[in-house]
């Protein structure tokens, strides 16, 4: 068993991370001199305003590779928020990897996305590592930086260097709710368990795959075990995928809040992908990595989390 170091700032997520690691049996060193595998999770060093944009740099994180002498094997923990819009089909061009959307289309609250070549509204498809990334966030474009500059450690030692874009980590703890309202699921069941109306933006039609940490960490210790990982980068998902009106309706069913309403936000959201939903069979195919981890189950562990907390005393 590989030994593992987590250089991460200390957020609920590296907690969270941290925790689920050593649960699942992966031996976690507080020593880089020790490591073998060194795990790196960027996390914006203040929380993001509601656009998602960060004003600090995450470049500096990065530790002095020199530090450990003893590592095999790198892991980035990135995300497929670098991959901005992702991939598209036209029923009469095919794959369309460079569709976007445009402000004059949002303001009239044509929300799908449009072939550039014969104007037919796009289908969604899971987007591949192989997808040119174009981050539509300073997050995503600071992700991608991270990810050119960690391969170049492989130049400075002996280890190989493996990104994992997860899509939209959560975990069913309630120190997952710090992210509301970044992101849309924590945002949910804070506003629900408070019994206030969630907020929903553009239509709620909008699909999304959300990883369990459990799943996270799957992919770590098959990439950390793996004699050598084919591919650079891989993505990570749970394989299924909700709308976000769907996944308010999971959520009150979670947390027995069926009578509380939601509401649209007029506001757009300009950076927020339509549509985001990894393919994953690189990583089922090299890693063997096999979600265990639907959004739905996951809903159903973080109502179940959230409720017991909100049933003790205080
Ligand atoms: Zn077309």
């Amino acid at each position: 068993m590989m030994t593992v170091y987590l250089h991460s700032r200390k957020t609920p997520f590296a907690s969270a991370l941290q925790a689920g690691l050593i649960k699942s049996g992966v031996p976690v060193t507080q020593a880089g001199a020790d490591a073998e595998v060194l795990l790196i999770l960027p996390s914006p060093s203040v929380a993001g305003d509601a656009d998602g944009h960060y004003p600090h740099a995450i470049l500096e994180e990065l530790p002095d590779i020199r530090q450990f002498p003893q590592v095999r094997r790198i892991i980035l923990v990135s995300s497929t928020e670098v991959y901005g819009h992702g991939d598209y089909l036209c029923g009469d061009c095919g794959p369309i990897r460079e569709a976007r959307r445009y402000e004059k289309h949002l303001e009239l609250k044509r929300w799908e996305l449009f072939c550039p070549y014969c104007k037919e509204m796009l289908m969604p498809t899971p987007t591949r590592e192989v997808s040119t990334p174009a981050p539509l966030t300073d997050w995503g474009l600071r992700l991608l930086a991270l990810e050119k500059q960690v391969e170049g450690y492989c130049y400075q030692s002996a280890a190989s260097v493996t990104v994992l874009r997860v899509s939209y980590p959560y975990w069913t703890e309630p120190t997952y709710l710090a992210l509301h309202p970044a992101s849309p699921l924590a945002h949910f069941c804070h506003t629900l368990l408070a019994d206030q109306a969630a907020t929903l933006f553009e239509d709620g039609y909008q699909m999304r795959d959300m990883t369990h940490i459990d799943d996270i960490i799957q992919a770590i210790s098959a990439v950390a075990h793996h004699p050598y990982p084919p591919n650079p980068v891989y993505n990570i998902g749970s394989g299924t995928r909700l709308t976000l009106q769907e996944m308010v309706a999971h959520c009150q069913d979670a947390l027995g809040k069926t009578e509380t309403p939601y509401v649209f936000s007029s506001m757009i959201l300009h950076d927020q992908p339509r549509h985001s939903f990894p393919e994953i069979e690189r990583a089922r195919l090299e890693l063997g990595y096999a979600p265990s981890v639907s959004i739905l189950e996951g809903i159903y562990r973080l109502g179940q989390a959230l409720n017991q907390t909100a049933s003790l005393p205080n």
